[in-house]
């Protein structure tokens, strides 16, 4: 057994400065994917700096209508906060689709944004994998990679990212607020995720001792008639094969604003940018929703279990447009 130690931070700066000033350690939240992972072995810290203490768990309102989420605030707080579920009912449901009651009880933002991939590959610390090791290889490329992304993968990796909340963060361009040890940052929700390429194993722009201490989410009047929606092998407690966070803006039955991102296909919480500009002025029907969904997945990468997720993904980005759809016609 490795000898690991715990210390509980009591304000965000000494926080910041313990885990800046030891290259093995750690912030600890909610702990839910993180102790998972030491217990595994494929993450080895030797301090945990607890920053449950921390007073990050605030929802408040920003000027103009945005929120600002705190990096500590529970998973099942934000979920069925009437703030969330007025200005932004898909990351609403995108919370109450992940995980189980007692995880999303423990889990907070920060660490939600932060978890890392299921490829069961990465987490059995013996197959090669380029991510938690590397150079050594990717084991999904001919194995089974039936859960594994189609879009943004590279010959490195093509592991999916496993976030549900992002893929409605992606959508709505969050912003992410950090205290590191060369000051406070902030980073648009685009460039805080990083495509694989041939350095998998950085997933974010986070320096070593930087904190998540809050994210934002500017004011966005569509948003508030956003849908969420999951597709996995079960009902609960299951990751995404293919999710759809969107919403529409549509004038007489023209889509005047579109915003659409997708979960479960992307290496990183993917937004469907090509699907946006096929849909802007055009009409509001389920062949142009079928257009843009084709303009979105063209470039799909698949492998030998996964190239259903194309069809999947087709027929989810239709039907939740539709969806967007009906609740914005005017
Ligand atoms: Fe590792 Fe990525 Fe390959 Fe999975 S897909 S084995 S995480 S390199």
């Amino acid at each position: 057994m490795r000898p690991l130690s715990y210390t509980r931070a009591l304000d965000v700066d000494g926080a910041v400065a313990v885990v800046a000033r030891q290259p093995d350690s750690a912030f600890l939240a909610g702990g839910t994917t993180e102790v998972d992972l030491i217990r595994l072995g494929v993450a080895r810290p030797d301090l945990l700096v607890d920053i449950n203490g921390l007073p990050l768990r605030q929802i408040e309102e920003l000027p103009g209508g945005g929120l600002r989420l705190g990096a500590v605030a529970r998973m099942s707080d934000v979920a069925r906060s009437p703030l969330v579920k007025a200005r932004y009912p898909a990351v609403s449901q995108a919370l109450l689709l992940g995980a189980s009651e007692q995880l999303r009880n423990m889990a907070s933002m920060g660490g939600n944004l932060c978890q890392r991939t299921r490829c069961a590959y990465f987490r059995d610390n013996v197959s090669p994998c380029n991510k938690r090791e590397p150079g050594s290889g990717c084991s999904a490329l001919e194995g089974l990679n039936r859960g594994h992304a189609i879009l943004g993968t590279s010959e490195h990796c093509i592991a999916a990212h496993p976030s549900d909340v992002a893929v409605a963060f992606a959508a709505f361009d969050a912003v992410v607020h950090t205290i590191g040890p060369r000051g406070t940052r902030t980073i648009g929700i685009d460039d805080f995720y990083l495509l694989p390429g041939d350095t998998p194993e950085r997933e974010h722009p986070l320096e070593h001792g930087e904190l998540i201490v809050s994210i934002d989410l500017p004011p966005l009047e569509l948003a508030r008639r956003s849908v969420y929606l999951k597709f996995r092998d079960r009902q609960s407690y299951e990751f995404a094969l293919v999710s759809v966070a969107a919403a529409v803006e549509v004038r007489s039955g023209i889509v005047t604003e579109a915003r659409l991102a997708l979960g479960g296909v992307g290496t990183r919480p993917w937004r469907a940018r090509r699907a946006e500009t096929e849909l802007r002025d055009g009409p509001a029907t389920i062949e142009q929703f079928a257009l843009a969904a084709a303009a979105e997945l063209a470039p799909a990468d698949v492998r030998r279990h996964n190239a259903f997720k194309t069809e999947l993904a087709h027929r989810a980005i239709v039907r939740a447009l539709t969806r967007a759809a009906e609740g914005a016609a005017r």
